[in-house]
């Protein structure tokens, strides 16, 4: 699975925020989820059933909604000869801009960060979000082993969700087993047994997190006694696995409220591995505007500037700016202005914008995100972009110091 980059997931949310808010005059929004397995062929033909149901609508207009949604669905569909790697999902409806007979057709066609797993058709009054919301939140996965002498159990931690995959028991002998023979001998047979477990719960760790191993950010591994530190220590994980140990608890449980125990005990370290990268990004512009301070720049004025100089390396924005980047026209002389502004100023305004050169009435030709309006200049000079969250003590400072918007250049020394 490719990693989407900060920027993609950033636009996906927006675009989520904004489905999120749009209703249907009635149930004429339709949502639909094609998983990658699925052949187009099998989603037209559901379509064309679902065509078929609509002609029993009652309200007139409502069903000319649907039916013109499932159409305009079955068009987009028809450009695919197979669902992407991820699947497809398509937002398609009729939205009110305003009273009656407002409506205009709308139609998002989404390819999802994740596979989606089951095919949907839905039609009601809103979107259905969902699942697309489910998978923004889902950034990471971790791996979970709970253990003991005695069992093992592996869980998933995707997101804030725990999915509990197994329990291995090591049928370790105990004290009963001991029968007979000499406290050495059991001692050994023991030590044996161990070996023996541990050698499993490897090869179970490989079978279950292996799969997943691109998108594994990190293992969590506890238990109550020393086994699972005897574990680790033997190095018998495959060495990918090994390699991405975060942390080792101890922990009062085992089995599932074991996993649920460690989850709460290694807080702290999903938090860091979380916004590491976030930190270490900050962290290096801050290093070099005091060290190398001609090999960086601040401010959208500046930031801006050096876009267009094509001399940007990597753009950094806050995902906590909240400004607007509109074009205006005249509407008597044609002359044309951009700046930027807050959603008070523009309200403040009420859309009204008076000609610098004619005194005439300018009107908005364009209006975007300052965030996807910097994006999309960086993209021209092929700078990275790189959107961060304010989640962070560092995330705060780059959009309360810096107002959000640095830029480390392509020719750090200077030019
Ligand atoms: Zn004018």
């Amino acid at each position: 699975m490719s990693e989407r980059s900060s920027l993609e997931m950033f636009r996906l949310k927006k675009l989520v925020e904004e489905l999120q808010s749009k209703e249907g005059k009635a149930t004429e929004l339709i949502s639909l989820y094609v998983p990658p397995g699925r052949q187009i062929s099998d989603a037209m033909n559901n379509l064309r059933e679902e065509l078929g149901t609509s002609a029993n609508i009652k309200s007139k207009s409502t069903k000319k909604n649907v039916q013109d949604a499932i159409e305009s669905i079955m068009q987009r569909l028809k450009l695919f000869r197979a669902p992407p790697p991820n699947g497809l999902v398509i937002f398609c409806g009729a939205i009110p801009r305003g009273g009656p007979g407002t409506e205009r057709m709308e139609t998002y066609v989404i390819e999802p960060p994740e596979p989606i797993s089951l095919y949907l058709y839905r039609c009601d009054a809103r979107f259905y979000l969902d699942p697309i919301i489910d998978m923004l939140t889902v950034k990471e996965y971790y791996g979970i082993i709970v253990m003991d002498r005695s069992d093992a159990t592996f869980a998933i931690l995707k997101g804030k969700r725990v999915d509990i995959i197994e329990t291995i028991y090591s049928g370790s002998p105990s004290k009963h087993d001991a029968g007979g023979q000499s406290a050495r001998r059991f001692q050994r047979s023991v030590e044996i047994a161990a070996h023996e477990f541990y050698k499993r719960v490897s090869e179970h760790a490989t079978e279950i997190f292996m799969p997943i191993i691109g998108n594994l950010k990190g293992l969590l591994i506890g238990g109550p006694g020393p086994t699972k530190d005897e574990f680790v220590e033997d190095k018998l994980l495959h060495y990918q696995l090994q390699e991405k140990i975060l942390s080792v608890k101890d922990l009062s449980y085992t089995e599932e409220p074991g996993v649920y125990e460690l989850i709460e005990r290694s807080e702290e370290a999903l938090k860091n591995v979380d916004f590491l990268k976030e930190k270490k990004l900050i962290q290096n512009f801050l290093y070099m505007l005091a060290k190398n301070p001609s090999g960086v720049t601040y401010g959208e004025k500046d930031v801006r500037e050096k876009l267009e100089k094509n001399v940007v390396k990597t753009l950094i924005l806050s995902s906590g700016i909240e400004t607007i980047r509109i074009k205006y026209k005249c509407q008597a002389c044609g002359s044309t202005k951009e700046g930027t502004f807050t959603k008070q100023n523009i309200l403040a305004k009420g859309g009204r914008e008076v000609c610098d050169k004619c005194g005439g009435t300018m009107l908005e030709e364009e209006s975007k995100n300052i965030i996807e309006e910097l994006a999309m200049l960086a993209d021209k000079s092929n700078a990275k972009v790189e959107v961060i969250s304010t989640d962070t003590d560092e995330g705060k400072m780059l959009l309360k110091s810096f107002g959000g918007i640095v830029a480390i250049l392509r020719f750090a020394s200077g030019n």
